[in-house]
């Protein structure tokens, strides 16, 4: 998720690589860095925090030289420090790596090089993979071949691009799997390359694209050859780009919003992907375990804030039915002064998005001074909630730039799903049946969510007609009650329109008195025991004039019959399909939000995190 770049000229290559990192700071901004070939060999500059931070660095010590590599970081593997910054390099100082990505087996190579006397001065994935080229340098190889050959023992996705002393007239740059995009491009007098495009335009319109596999020598002078990973010549036609640099930031979305909204099918396969194994069937937690035995919970605490807190109700019934414990999830501003008892077989699972945000770092220091043990559910590494918990699950989302969260909430479901069945296993409540079951389905989540969102011509349609609505009242049951809780979050945030989430079941306690014409109710109706009950809430305020659009599961056209719209979801296992269905919601707020004008990324009184009580 963070951005590279690359810079082989004539001109003095620091400036360059600054002026494209960046470009590029919105893809990741915990930390940067880079290296530079000059006469006296490669200098690196590194630093965690903004990138500003590292331009003072570069201009109270500069680097000489008309070739080299940058990177701003957004951390999976170790906090964000200066040691862990990259580029990082091999032991011999032979190759420099900048890279974008998740390396799935990146405790299994690190074992294997630890075992043979290799040491690490940081705790990235990306230092082991230096030092895989680094091995392959020091067996004979050139640069491209080394790079080759190592990048093939990766698994996961990744970007790199690499550069050696030993030969200061070439980068190698090389894609693995399908995510982490590379473009390459030149202008007469320079190479440059980048993980998109908005990095590289600033030199040339014309580029051509790594796919995945493949890699590019690139020089100076002359165009890139492009390869696959065993260096088998492949063609790439030049393309010509736009000059619209936001748009590319944006992925070609209108807004940050609509891009995160639909990159869930790779985020959910980033999270989900590296913790299962189906055959056989199996968790894998490569660096999260579990703070106390397992034996020893006696009940769990969710605490969130926002949407997070929505997820946590989710992953409430998440863990009372997979590990068959106690759980309650609480608002961690109430929370954090309204505990009640907690003991050291308390597990408290605090799930923030940033890791900074106040009320859940003060919900996490109320637990510990009463003793509770603390999981975090964090997108961000080395934030606060990373250092304060007892151990941590990461989200894997990547950097999150519009301030409604979507991708860090289906991110949360999983890693809530995956938690629950850790914990299920540990104390030997779920069968290897039932764990198949589940983790088959998680599996599946990604192309699920992947057809979810081809209803999004249908919800822009309905966003029109029902954009000048002021009120908007959803509900649902069970799990899906949540969901209502979070579409109508949603569509507060980013269009200001006045939404209220209901149990269904609660309706005719009170809130039964708003329906009305000029009253919308979207209900969240898909399959699962309670679907008929709130079929039947969905009657009664139809009865009263409300206009009703019904999110049901494919095929379910008997509950289509009952309301003036339906949008289908994809049929999936029950307790997945809180993270399916969640797409419609998120695509409902955004439209309205679109036909309403707002502005869609920073809506009007909010914080992306919000780090004050
Ligand atoms: N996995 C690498 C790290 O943690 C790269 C992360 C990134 O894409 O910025 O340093």
């Amino acid at each position: 998720m963070c951005g590279i770049v690359g810079y082989l000229g004539h001109e003095p290559a620091s400036g360059h690589i600054l002026t494209g990192l960046r470009a590029l700071e919105y893809r990741g901004y915990d930390s940067a860095g880079l290296a530079v070939l000059g006469p006296d060999g490669v200098s690196v500059r590194r630093r965690a925090g903004r990138l500003h931070d590292l331009e003072a660095l570069v201009e109270a010590q500069p680097v000489e030289g008309t070739m080299g590599i940058g990177h701003t970081r957004w951390a999976t593997h170790g906090a964000a420090t200066d040691a862990n910054a990259h580029p990082h390099r091999d032991r011999s100082g032979r190759v420099v790596i900048v890279h974008n990505g998740i390396t799935d087996n990146f405790a299994d190579l690190r074992d294997g090089l630890l075992a043979s006397g290799h040491a690490f001065t940081s705790e990235t994935d990306t230092e082991v993979i230096a030092h895989l080229i680094g091995l392959e340098l020091d067996a004979g190889a050139d640069l491209a071949s080394a790079v080759g050959a190592a990048v093939q023992q990766l698994e996961g996705a990744h970007a790199i691009v690499a550069l050696s002393p030993d030969v200061p007239d070439v980068l190698v740059a090389a894609r693995r799997g399908a995510a982490g995009g590379l473009v390459v491009g030149r202008n007469g007098e320079a190479s440059c390359i980048a993980s998109d495009l908005v990095a590289v335009i600033r030199h040339t319109h014309r580029v051509q694209v790594l796919e995945a596999d493949e890699m590019a020598v690139v020089h100076a002078d002359r165009a890139a050859q492009i390869t696959d990973l065993r260096l088998r010549p492949r063609t790439r036609a030049m393309i010509d780009i736009p000059w619209d640099p936001l748009s590319i930031a944006k992925a070609g979305h209108k807004h940050f919003l609509a891009k995160e909204i639909h990159e869930q099918p790779t985020t959910l396969a980033s999270v989900i992907r590296p913790r299962i194994t189906l055959d056989p069937i199996e968790l894998r937690f490569p660096s999260f375990r579990l703070p106390m035995p397992a034996a020893e919970i006696e009940r769990v605490v969710l605490v969130g804030s926002g949407t997070a807190w929505h997820a946590g109700l989710i992953g409430r019934d998440y863990i009372e039915d997979f590990a068959g414990l106690p759980a309650t999830c609480e608002i961690a501003s109430e929370f954090a002064y309204r505990a009640g008892p907690l003991s050291p077989r308390t597990l408290v699972v605090a799930i923030t998005q940033s890791g900074e945000t106040a009320d859940v770092l003060a919900a996490i220091g109320r637990a510990k001074r009463g003793g509770a043990t603390v999981v975090g559910i964090v997108n961000v590494v080395g934030s606060e909630a990373t250092r304060q918990a007892g151990a941590v699950m990461y989200m894997h989302a990547g950097p999150e730039v519009s301030v409604a969260a979507t991708k860090t909430f289906t991110s949360q479901l999983a890693s809530l799903h995956l938690l629950a069945c850790q914990l299920g296993v540990a104390r030997g409540v779920l069968s290897q049946q039932e764990l198949r079951h589940h983790l088959a389905a998680l599996a599946h989540v990604p192309e699920h969510v992947e057809r979810a969102l081809t209803c999004e011509p249908q919800i822009e349609a309905l966003a029109r007609r029902f954009h000048r609505y002021r009120d908007f009242l959803y509900i649902g049951r069970g799990q899906a009650f949540p969901l209502a809780l979070e579409g109508a979050l949603k569509l507060k945030e980013i269009s200001y329109i006045h939404a209220e989430g209901y149990a269904a079941g609660e309706l005719k306690h009170g809130p039964i008195a708003l329906a009305a014409a000029d009253v919308p109710v979207v209900a969240v109706a898909t399959a699962g025991p309670l679907r008929d009950k709130t079929l039947n809430a969905v009657e009664q305020v139809r009865a009263r004039g409300a206009p009703v659009i019904l999110i049901a599961t494919e095929g379910d056209e008997q509950a289509g019959a009952t309301a003036d719209e339906v949008v289908y979801v994809p049929k999936t296992a029950e307790a997945v399909a809180p993270i399916v269905t969640a797409i419609p919601l998120q695509l409902l707020a955004y439209h309205v939000a679109v036909w309403l004008g707002a502005d869609i990324d920073q809506p009007r009184n909010l914080a992306k995190s919000v780090t004050v009580e």
